[in-house]
């Protein structure tokens, strides 16, 4: 059973749901972790992640949610996000660093043709 998108309405042309169990098969060690998918316009960020210790959230913004955004872009924007929960933040001199080099490091591992959705993302 999907759960509802919270916020807009999904306007993609897949099943969001379908993609993110799709996704965490790619991702090692996040397949058991509860997620929610929501689309948001609050956030200055296309995508980001909120890890809670229940319950994680992933907030897309409206911008992505189009009948036209291939599935290959969330697909990855997912699978970034869910890295987030395997590869947490760590604190260097003080400033909190998102994505260490390990967390890019296993990006390119998972998806190699990765700079193709970023050019995407950029030009759109
Ligand atoms: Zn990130």
């Amino acid at each position: 059973m999907h759960r509802n998108i919270q916020g807009e309405l999904s306007r993609f042309s897949f099943d969001l749901y379908d993609l993110l169990e799709e996704a965490k098969s790619i991702v090692p060690g996040v397949i058991s972790s509860a997620v929610s998918i929501w689309i948001l316009g609050h956030a200055s960020l296309l995508a980001f992640i909120e890890i809670g210790d229940v319950e994680k959230k992933i907030v897309l913004h409206p911008l992505l949610n189009h009948p036209d955004t291939p599935l290959e872009v969330i697909r990855f924007i997912l699978i970034h996000e869910l890295i987030h929960i395997v590869i947490p933040s760590v604190e260097i001199e003080g400033r909190q660093l998102d994505h260490p080099d390990s967390f890019w490091a296993l990006e390119k591992q998972l998806v190699p043709e990765r700079a193709l959705y970023w050019a995407w993302m950029y030009i759109h």
